[in-house]
């Protein structure tokens, strides 16, 4: 496979719902790294649609710290708050396609469906298929509830917008090293997802395709937690005539026991780390993704 020929752009995007951690810098390192390889525009993108979780404090917390990494960022800063008219219009586009519908259920209404299904399959994530419930609600029932003020969720219907594409899509995937390999996409497994959240209008998947299209990315280095999420970007980008960028999945950092670093389970922050003496410098020649590096530097 050859690589697309336009202008390399590289992006970290981290969520303002936290501090940074190691395994943060260690994306931005990576993305850092093969920009210049490349000799590549590298962009800071703050992906701040969830307005409950996502602070200023944070926000400005993700700028300090890379800073003070010393990473190179395009003075261009984007934030997904901004462009929630962009993702909207993504959303109709789909629309138009006949592949969204509207879902009034509760999380609770799709464990009580499944509950008694122990063998109901789940999504990447660990979370149970959606039941289709609302997939063939009517129209009159649909408009009821919408007059009724109940707000909805969109859903993507999987088969149907599988169908749309025909002879399905694939993307380059270089892992953590140089070599490609070609990974066929298999979005089914998702089955319905959400694509508009209730509460916010839009999803982290359209967010992130829309924007990796608008910024003109061509290279997406990221954790490997988001592998099976590109099966669906790949699916959303096709539907939405955006170009296929290729993609990096790297590694993810562990602590000592093998769990991966990550806000939920409380990995010590860049800035704890700074305050404990942590350089940039060890930072930069020590993170690999092995066990024992991440166990050394968290306990300077
Ligand atoms: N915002 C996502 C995160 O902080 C990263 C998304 C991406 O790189 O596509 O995990």
């Amino acid at each position: 496979m050859t690589r697309a020929l336009s202008h390399p752009a590289f992006r970290f995007a981290p969520s303002p719902n936290g501090y940074l951690h190691l395994g943060h810098a260690f994306s931005a390192l990576e993305n850092e790294r093969l920009a210049r390889a490349s000799g590549g525009r590298l962009f800071l993108r703050i992906e701040d649609i969830d307005k409950d979780r996502c602070r200023p404090e944070y926000e400005r917390a993700i700028i300090e710290e890379l800073r003070w990494l010393g990473i190179p960022f395009d003075p261009e800063i984007r934030r997904q708050s901004h462009h929630l008219a962009d993702y909207a219009q993504a959303l109709v586009r789909l629309e138009r396609k006949g592949i969204l519908y509207p879902c009034f259920c509760s999380r609770s209404d799709i464990v009580q469906r499944v509950r008694e299904k122990p063998d109901w399959p789940r999504d990447p994530d660990g979370s149970p298929l959606y039941p289709g419930i609302c997939r063939h609600m009517s129209r009159e029932q649909r408009q009821k509830r919408l007059a009724a003020g109940d707000t909805p969720a969109y859903r993507i219907d999987i088969e149907r917008a599988t169908a749309l594409v025909g002879g399905g899509v694939s993307w380059l995937d270089y892992g953590s090293g140089s070599e490609g390999r070609l990974v066929t996409a298999d979005p089914r497994k998702w089955g319905d997802t959400i694509l508009a959240r209730r509460d916010i209008g839009t999803s982290y998947h359209i967010a992130v395709v829309v924007d990796d299209a608008s910024q003109g990315i061509t290279d997406i280095v990221r954790g490997e937690d988001l592998f099976h999420a590109t099966s669906l970007h790949r699916l959303l980008q096709s539907l939405l005539d955006l170009p296929g960028p290729v993609y990096h999945h790297h590694a993810l950092l562990r602590d000592g026991a093998g769990q991966k670093l990550s806000k939920s389970l409380r990995a010590k922050s860049l800035r704890s780390l700074r305050e404990e003496g942590l350089t940039p410098e060890m930072v930069r020649t020590r993170l690999v993704p092995a066990p024992s590096m991440v166990t050394e530097l968290q306990n300077v």
